[in-house]
């Protein structure tokens, strides 16, 4: 690392969401994306599986190029909901063999209608055990050369892969009950665990309060709060549908009120830029931005958080 890399590091881990392309266009400009969010040194870049119609060869081939030409961690989600457990098998070797080794695991969620049900795994719990268990059967052991000694071999224990679980600061829209989330977290960690990364949440109470329930419940993995900047009503609308969110009223007044697209865009970053502040500022261990597929807005929250330094973006693209 140059010392001009150094100053370009951010001040804490930080890590993107990214989805699959739907056409060539959108691939292309994608890979540009790509390229301008690597340029700032993330600790990994995850890609959504499932969501939005994406299919497991379409994240994959995603995953493929930011292994191939990033040096930044690619990070698979992977769903379980409706698989047969010989196909999340095949599904997770398959990834392996790519040299995908970080894993966000997920229970995805099951379809409204049909009867196509939940699938052979009913948990994220179970796709942690399963990845965990696929990886140790085509890994068992690392073996290594003992200097000095011709033929002979040092065998160490297998590299585990890293398997990121999801986590809900205010709750699972389906719990059933109000800690149903905390205990599905710590059954996610004993399952094999070894980080978290929240659904979205508007204000730093909101994590600091869930980490602090977390940790007396007896969660001991890093939690990583996750969450955007929302630059738009009907963006607002559509995230506090998907997630089960409540509407958080400030930000919603402070869009409804902005009478321009670009003023909007501000609103939204001036709120996630104060919100990624907040959370360094209280000990959080990183941020992780859902990007949307675009870097300017997500590294104009990081700017302006002061979490990564004010060098243009051509700077940092070279
Ligand atoms: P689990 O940990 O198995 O359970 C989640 C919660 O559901 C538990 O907290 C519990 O309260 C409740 N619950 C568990 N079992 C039941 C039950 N039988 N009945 C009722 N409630 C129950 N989805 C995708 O399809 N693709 C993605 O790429 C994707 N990425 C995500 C990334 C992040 C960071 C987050 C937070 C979510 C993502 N999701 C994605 C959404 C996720 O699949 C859903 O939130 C899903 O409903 C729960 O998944 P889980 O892994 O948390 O499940």
């Amino acid at each position: 690392m140059s010392v001009h890399d150094g100053a370009r590091a951010p001040r804490v881990p930080v890590s993107f969401e990214l989805y699959p392309p739907r056409s060539a266009e959108s691939a292309a400009a994608l890979h540009a994306t790509i390229d301008a969010l690597a340029a700032v040194s993330p600790r990994f870049l995850s890609v959504t599986f499932g969501a939005g119609g994406s299919s497991g060869g379409s994240s994959l081939e995603l995953l493929r190029h930011i292994r191939s030409y990033t040096s930044v961690e690619p990070l698979a989600h992977l769903t379980c909901v409706g698989n047969t457990y010989a196909g999340a098998t095949a599904l997770i070797r398959e990834f392996l063999d790519a040299g995908i080794t970080s894993f966000l695991a997920l229970r995805g969620d099951p379809p409204l209608s049909g009867d196509s049900g939940i699938g052979d795994l009913e948990s994220a719990a179970q796709l942690v055990q399963l990845i965990d268990r696929v990886q140790a059967e085509r890994a068992p052991y690392r073996e290594s050369t003992i200097p000095g000694l011709p033929g002979a071999a040092r065998v160490d224990s297998r590299p585990r892969v890293q398997i990121a679980v999801a986590a809900f600061p205010n709750g699972h829209p389906r719990s059933r009950h109000p800690l149903e989330h905390i205990d599905a977290l710590l059954a996610k960690e004993a399952a094999g665990a070894t980080f978290a990364i929240t659904q979205l949440f508007f204000h730093a109470d909101d994590y600091f309060c869930f980490v602090e329930r977390a940790r007396t419940a007896g969660v001991t993995i890093p939690i990583l709060p996750g969450f955007m900047p929302i630059t738009s009503p009907q963006r607002l609308r559509r995230v506090l549908e998907l997630s089960g969110e409540a509407l958080p009223s400030d930000l919603a007044i402070d869009l409804d009120v902005e009478p321009t697209a670009e003023g909007r865009r501000e609103v939204g970053i001036r709120h996630a830029s104060r919100l990624a502040a907040e959370l360094v500022a209280g000990g959080a261990p990183g941020i992780h931005l859902y990007a949307f597929n675009n870097h300017d807005t997500v590294l104009a929250v990081l700017r302006e958080a002061e979490i990564i330094p004010s060098i243009p973006e051509q700077e940092f693209a070279r």
